[in-house]
């Protein structure tokens, strides 16, 4: 049976995962990622790339930490030393991602900040896989994708490393002489953990994100908190589109996020927008607030939705929505700088940019039973949601409302190792990123990136410091 043995094993190739492989090879630690997708990324790969830091005066760590207890609206933030922890250690974080390369818009302004704290990597957060991975790389490391986890070894109490199968089918055993980490993302692709910590199961963005790194945790007495009802609901999105877009075809790389910020500082604002509009056309949320302009929700099947902004429950997993912009409403988006969707602080995606960069979703209709026929629903219908409202309409669909991520994760010590119920560390089990959130909430911009950043880079500096080489 194949055998790789290294210092820190790291299951999950996504943004914490490499991060701590990528600190752990600088750090002189030798470093194995086994990713079960075909490719790097998970979740990481497919976000807007937005982190969140107290870089300096007049903003600070414990500002930041305040404005995240205050998003969640009197739930609680659910961890306060893993927040002080976060708020503490990003700006040192943002400072080890720029000097390996990569570049941001920023800091800008976002809801619910006090400080323009927000930073926008360049092109798009693809830039963190590229580089970390290359990072882990240039520093000895080994990336496995497709890699199938069987078990954890345990030695006594302690465990050792991964057993599992490779894409071929071939039994590899992986032991690491430090720490095994757990980077496997959140549960959003597991409907039992989903209807067990949420109460509903709305489809994830990532499926791969299954929640298997969290069983693996319990067979050595490691246990899932989930943040509850301070943790992010399930959202209305507009479907993917079909191919990569005009934003998602710019390679990232150090070169590119470079150019882009040399660009952002100097080009039209207009030439960098076009630039920046296809990323809020692509992946972001309608906002609720188009309801507040004269536009209106219509389910699949014809009926009128009032949809409010974090509570999103009248929307039903699985069906189609459509938003619809009778005559007036059009107008007022197309001249008062209303818009439907956002990137914050980068680009707010108005009508004409939907119209440019997602033709799949734009359809104009000169009546309701246009718009019934557009979207399969019975004429009597859409024509009572439409009552009052003339033609011609401008609909925005599908959309669907899914669960983009999920608060919760592994209970971790502020070193990120693995706690029992009884709260004694696993030996030798550490969890980063969403794995290892525990029941921490982070509402807002920039704080799952930042934290999955964030915690992995401290994981493996924590582990250099406080792991004895066993061998
Ligand atoms: C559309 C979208 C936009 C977003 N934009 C932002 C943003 O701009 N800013 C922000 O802060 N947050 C954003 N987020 C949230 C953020 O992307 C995630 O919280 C963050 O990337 C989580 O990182 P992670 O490394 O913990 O998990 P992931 O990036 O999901 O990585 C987990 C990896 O583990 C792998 N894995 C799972 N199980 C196993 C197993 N058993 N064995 C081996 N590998 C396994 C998965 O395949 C995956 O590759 C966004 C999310 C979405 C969906």
């Amino acid at each position: 049976m194949p055998q790789l043995t290294c210092d820190v094993v790291v299951l999950g190739g996504g943004g914490a995962g490499l991060a701590t492989a990528a600190r752990a090879g600088e750090l002189g630690l030798s470093a194995v990622v086994l990713e079960r997708a075909d490719q790097l990324g998970g979740t990481t790969a497919r976000a807007v790339g937005s982190v969140a830091a107290a870089a300096g005066p007049p903003d600070s760590p414990d500002l930041h930490a305040r404005d995240i207890a205050a998003l969640t609206g009197g739930d609680g933030v659910g961890h306060e030393t893993l927040l002080h922890t976060f708020v503490r250690s990003a700006p040192g974080t943002l400072a080890w991602l720029r000097s390996l390369g990569i570049r941001f818009v920023g800091p800008v302004h976002d809801d619910g900040s006090s400080a323009h704290r927000l930073y926008n990597a360049l092109p798009h957060a693809g830039i963190y896989v590229h580089v970390l991975e290359g990072r882990v790389r240039s520093t000895g490391g080994q990336v496995h994708t497709g890699f199938r986890a069987g078990r954890l070894l345990r030695d006594g109490g302690r465990v050792v490393g991964v057993e599992g199968r490779t894409r071929d089918g071939e039994q590899l055993v992986c032991r690491a002489s430090r720490a095994v980490v757990l980077a496997t993302g959140d549960f959003s692709g597991n409907d039992e953990l989903k209807r067990q910590h949420l109460g509903t199961a709305y489809p994830p963005i990532n499926p791969s994100n299954d929640g298997s790194g969290f069983a693996l945790a319990a067979s050595a007495g490691g246990v899932l908190r989930s943040a509850g009802r301070a943790g992010w609901a399930h959202e209305l999105r507009f479907v993917a589109p079909a191919g990569r877009t005009l934003l998602r075809r710019v390679p990232p790389s150090r070169a590119t996020s470079a150019v882009l910020a040399h660009l952002a500082g100097r080009a039209p604002r207009r030439v960098f927008g076009a630039l920046v509009s296809a990323l809020s056309t692509t992946y972001l949320a309608p906002s609720p607030s188009v309801q507040e302009h004269g536009a209106v929700l219509l389910s699949g099947g014809g009926r009128r939705v009032d949809w409010g902004a974090g509570d999103d429950h009248a929307l039903v997993p699985g069906e189609n929505y459509a938003i619809v912009l009778d005559r007036a409403a059009t107008r007022t988006f197309e001249t008062s700088g209303a818009f439907i969707s956002t990137a914050p602080g980068i680009a707010y995606a108005g009508l004409s940019d939907y119209r440019r960069f997602r033709r799949d979703l734009w359809h104009r209709c000169a009546t309701a039973d246009e718009v019934a026929a557009t979207i399969g629903a019975p004429a009597e219908r859409v024509t009572d949601a439409l009552a009052g409202r003339p033609g011609p309409f401008v609909l925005l669909g599908p959309a669907r409302a899914v669960q983009i991520l999920t608060d919760g994760g592994l209970d971790v010590d502020e070193s990120l190792r693995v706690l029992t119920d009884r709260g004694l560390p696993v030996p030798g089990l550490y969890a980063v990123g969403a794995a290892g959130q525990s029941c921490l909430a982070l509402p807002g911009h920039g704080n799952h990136l930042g934290w999955a950043l964030t915690s992995g880079r401290l994981a493996a500096e924590r582990i250099r410091a406080q792991e004895a080489d066993r061998w």
